[in-house]
C-alpha cells in the first residue's frame, strides 16, 4: 500500500449525489427501505479514481483493467461489520457486531477508491470495517468523528505504518523473495492523533487485506524483477568503480519505481537492502512511492445545506426533481446570511423592500438572480408573495451579445434607450396591473423618473 491523492471530486459524481443523496434521504424520512438500486450511481467515478491510483488497487497495489474491478466502499455502504474475531473468521450471519453501513457515504468522493475484485471481495474487506469505540453517527460526514482501525491511505501513507521485510533476518540480493512479508512498523502508540496502537491498526489492515498470504507471489514477482533488472547490475557496476553506469541504472530504477505496481513493497525491501548492501548507501536514496501531495480530506461531501426559509423535506424534493447547478448551489450557500434576516421579517412593506434591495443588489450577474428567482419558488410563506426577480431576455440578449456588461446595464439600455417603445409593448404591456406595479419598484432602481414616467405612459396607454 502507498499513500494515495484523489484529486478533485468529478462534478459528475457531485451530481449524482445531489440527487440520489436526497432520494434516499426522503425515503429514509418516510420509513422506507433501501434497495440495490437506490445505493448506485457512485460508478461515474471509477475512472477519475482508476486514474488517480495510477490503475492500481488501493490496497494490494496490482495493477488492473477498469472495467474488471470496482469502485470500493471504504466505509460500506449496504451493511458493515465492525468488530472482529481472533482468527477474523466474522461473517455475515453473526449478528452481533453488525451495523447499519454508511449509506449516506456512497456517493461521497473521500469514501471511494479503486479496489481489485479481490480485496474488495468478500473473502478478503468485503463489509469489514473495524473500528474502535462508536461507529458514526447516521449522515455524520466528519471523518474524525470515527477512528477506523484500518488504514485509509488518502490520509496517512501506509509506508509510515507497516513495511516489507524478509521473515528470516538474513539479507541479501541472493534472499528469497517469497519468504518476505508485510509487518507492522515498531511505533510507539502515542505516536498517533488517534491515540490508537499504529501496530494494531497496521496488524489489522494486513490481517482484513490478507496481504501477508496471496499477495506475496506476486509482489515477489515484481521484487524479482527489480533485482534483476537493477538492483544486480548496480552493484556489478559499483563492484567494477563504474560510478557513472552504476548511477545512471540506479537512476532507471528510480524512474521504473515511481511506475510499476506493487512500488510500496519495492521501495520498503529497498531501504531495507541499502541497510544491508554498504555500496548500495552510496547512491541517493529512491524517493518514496505514492502522492504526497495533497491534505488528507476532513469531511466526507454531503448534501448542499439548505437555504435559510427553505424545509429540509422541500430542499430534498428540489434536489431529487431538478438538481439546481452548481453555480446555483453555491450562490444560495453564499446567500444565506442575507437571506436570513429577511425571512425573519414580519411586515409586508418591509419584507419587499429588502428583497427589491437584495435583488438590486445581485442583477450583475444572471446567476445570481437566477438562484434568487430558485430560491423564491422554494421558499416557506412568507416569502413566496415577493415578486420574482425579473429578467426580460432583452437583458440576456444584450448581454449575450456583449453589448451590455450586466443586467442592470442591460436593463438601462433597454429602458434608457432612443426607441424604448417596442420592448415597452413586448415585455411591459402583457403584464397584470399587479405585476406592472412590481416591476415598476423594480425598475425604480434602475431608471431615472422622467424614464419611469414615460415608461408608466407606455403602460397605461398600451394596447390591450
Ligand atoms: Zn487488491
Amino acid at each position: 500500500m502507498i499513500r494515495i491523492a484523489r484529486g478533485d471530486e468529478p462534478p459528475a459524481l457531485r451530481r449524482e449525489r445531489h440527487k440520489r443523496l436526497a432520494v434516499a434521504r426522503l425515503k429514509k424520512l418516510r420509513g422506507g427501505a433501501f434497495s440495490d438500486e437506490d445505493l448506485r450511481g457512485y460508478d461515474v467515478a471509477r475512472e477519475a479514481l482508476w486514474e488517480a491510483q495510477n490503475r492500481r488497487c488501493a490496497y494490494c497495489e496490482t495493477e488492473e483493467d477498469l472495467d474488471e474491478h470496482a469502485v470500493e466502499h471504504f466505509r460500506p455502504k449496504g451493511c458493515a461489520y465492525h468488530r472482529l474475531s481472533e482468527d477474523r473468521t466474522l461473517r455475515e450471519d453473526t449478528d452481533s457486531e453488525y451495523a447499519g453501513g454508511y449509506w449516506w457515504l456512497t456517493w461521497s468522493w473521500e469514501n471511494l477508491l479503486f479496489s481489485c475484485a479481490t480485496c474488495n471481495g468478500r473473502s478478503h474487506k468485503g463489509s469489514l470495517f473495524p473500528i474502535f469505540g462508536d461507529p458514526l453517527a447516521e449522515l455524520d460526514t466528519c471523518i474524525d468523528a470515527e477512528q477506523a482501525l484500518l488504514i485509509d491511505p488518502t490520509r496517512e501513507d501506509p509506508l509510515d505504518l507497516m513495511e516489507w521485510v524478509p521473515r528470516e533476518e538474513e539479507v541479501n540480493d541472493e534472499v528469497d523473495y517469497t519468504q518476505w512479508c508485510w509487518i507492522p512498523r515498531p511505533i510507539a502508540p502515542t505516536s498517533h492523533p488517534s491515540g490508537l496502537s499504529p501496530v494494531e491498526r497496521a496488524n489489522t489492515t494486513i490481517r482484513v487485506f490478507k496481504l501477508d498470504g496471496t499477495r506475496v507471489e506476486r509482489i515477489s514477482h515484481t521484487i524479482r524483477t527489480m533485482l534483476c533488472g537493477w538492483v544486480k547490475p548496480t552493484l556489478v557496476h559499483l563492484s567494477l568503480g563504474e560510478e557513472t553506469r552504476a548511477r545512471a541504472r540506479w537512476d532507471d530504477l528510480t524512474r521504473w519505481l515511481s511506475t510499476t505496481q506493487h512500488s510500496g513493497a519495492c521501495w520498503s525491501a529497498l531501504r531495507r537492502l541499502r541497510e544491508h548492501q554498504p555500496a548500495l548507501r552510496s547512491l541517493s536514496a529512491p524517493p518514496r512511492p505514492g502522492r504526497h501531495d495533497a491534505p488528507p480530506p476532513a469531511a466526507f461531501g454531503g448534501l448542499p445545506p439548505t437555504p435559510p426559509g427553505v424545509s429540509d423535506e422541500r430542499w430534498l424534493r428540489q434536489l431529487e426533481t431538478n438538481t439546481p447547478t452548481d453555480e446555483q448551489i453555491t450562490i444560495l450557500s453564499g446567500l444565506g446570511s442575507e437571506l436570513s434576516p429577511l425571512c425573519a421579517l414580519q411586515d409586508d412593506e418591509a419584507r419587499q423592500h429588502e428583497w427589491l434591495t437584495l435583488a438590486r443588489g445581485h442583477a450583475g450577474s444572471l446567476d445570481h438572480l437566477t438562484a434568487l428567482a430558485l430560491w423564491r419558488e422554494i421558499a416557506e410563506a412568507p416569502c413566496s408573495d415577493l415578486p420574482p426577480p425579473l429578467v426580460p431576455q432583452e437583458a440576456v440578449a444584450l448581454l449575450r451579445q456583449g453589448e451590455a456588461a450586466s443586467i442592470n446595464e442591460a436593463l438601462v439600455l433597454i429602458c434608457a434607450g432612443p426607441v424604448p417603445k417596442p420592448w415597452c409593448e413586448r415585455t411591459i404591456a402583457p403584464l397584470s396591473g399587479k405585476r406592472w406595479q412590481q416591476f415598476k419598484r423594480y425598475l425604480t432602481h434602475l431608471v431615472n423618473a422622467e424614464r419611469l414616467t414615460f415608461l408608466n405612459d407606455c403602460y397605461q396607454t398600451r394596447e390591450v
